[in-house]
């Protein structure tokens, strides 16, 4: 099969013909469709992730068809079309027999532990566990967004912080998984302040339904609060941190009302400092969010079959996998002004 293969971190990776991967007794293989670029595929690359064995392939949202099976797979077949979250559960242990796989203590994660989707074939383990099927008339880029952002983001908006209609919800960062949250929260009724420093990426806030932007281009942490509290007097409920920066993460608590819930998605290269005699006086409440089992996808795709919620209204770049690692190391520079790229393999 043809892959993006990287032999090195931080060195420009490669297209180029591997062995194709065989299925695991459980598990089966995805012939990809589409998958996305995301930016937890960039912290791979730059070594942040220590599970990582080199030479790896990225990639870990994804749609495709089951193209090969294991010997104990019973619920999928040969041209299944199908999506994975992309923490992928053992469904044996405590945490998964809560219904809790996103924090699965054996968990494997295509592009992380294993091979991933820049590629014409992935192997995915624990495939009754673990696969999603995907209606024939769901867009391919729509799909492979429910692998990751848009999992992280209901997840973390919907089972983690309870956001309910008419609560005010603040995102700071508008990339991929930030423009998710916003447009979750617009889906389901949420009065959705964002707030970021690029205009562009302002642009596409208001375009999926943004009702207040802020851009925080030079404005220091009072200001910007300031402005937030013009539009949302007495605080947000929720609010969600979409960039990983010790700043911007502490923005994000003290915009909050007392009892606030702070959902946390981005990921921190360096240990933050937080606020925390604030978070203990205002009885704050901080979430993580780790993607969802494949067992919570039901109401997600009842919110994209609905129409309300359009994750591919967010893409605005479909490139092939020879533009791949161009593109993969120009979102590792920070490069923030595409907006969300998918690959269109086959
Ligand atoms: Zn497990
Ligand atoms: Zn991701």
């Amino acid at each position: 099969m043809r892959a993006v293969v990287y032999d090195q971190f931080s060195t420009e990776p490669t297209v180029r013909e591997v062995p194709d991967p065989q299925p695991s007794d459980a598990g089966v293989v995805v012939r990809v469709e589409t998958t996305g670029l995301c930016r937890s595929d960039a912290h791979g690359w730059l070594g942040h992730d220590d599970g990582i064995a080199l030479p790896q392939v990225p990639g870990h949202e994804l749609v495709g068809r089951v193209h090969a099976v294991g010997p104990l797979v019973e619920r999928f077949q040969v041209g299944d079309r199908v999506t994975v979250p992309f923490v992928c559960a053992c469904g044996r242990c405590a945490e998964c027999l809560a219904g809790n796989g996103q924090v699965c203590p054996n968990q494997t994660q295509p592009g992380f532990t294993h091979w991933g989707s820049y590629a014409e074939l992935v192997a995915l383990h624990d495939a009754d566990v673990n696969l999603i099927p995907v209606p024939e008339s769901l867009d391919a880029g729509a799909a492979a967004l429910l692998g990751c952002r848009f999992a992280t983001a209901f997840r973390g908006l919907v089972h983690r912080a309870a956001l309910r209609s008419g609560e005010r919800l603040l995102v700071i960062g508008c990339g991929g998984v930030g423009l998710s949250a916003a447009m979750i929260g617009v889906a389901l009724g949420a009065e959705v302040v964002a707030v970021d420093i690029d205009a562009a990426a302002l642009a596409r806030a208001r375009s999926i339904g943004v009702t207040h932007t802020i851009d925080s281009s030079g404005l220091d942490e009072a200001a910007v609060l300031a402005r937030i509290a013009e539009v949302s007097p007495g605080g947000v409920q929720v609010s969600v941190e979409a960039l990983g920066r010790e700043s911007t993460m502490r923005l994000s608590l003290l915009a909050l009302a007392p009892l606030g819930r702070q959902v946390q998605i981005g990921l921190f290269s360096s240990e933050p400092t937080l606020p925390m005699p604030r978070i203990i006086a205002q009885e704050l409440s901080l979430h993580g969010s780790h993607g969802m089992p494949a067992s919570d996808y039901r109401e997600l795709l009842d919110l994209v079959a609905s129409g309300a919620l359009r994750p591919q209204d967010l893409i605005e770049h479909r490139i092939g996998l020879d533009e791949a690692p161009s593109a993969l190391v120009a979102l590792a520079s920070g490069d923030r002004s595409t907006g969300v790229t998918v690959i269109d393999v086959a």
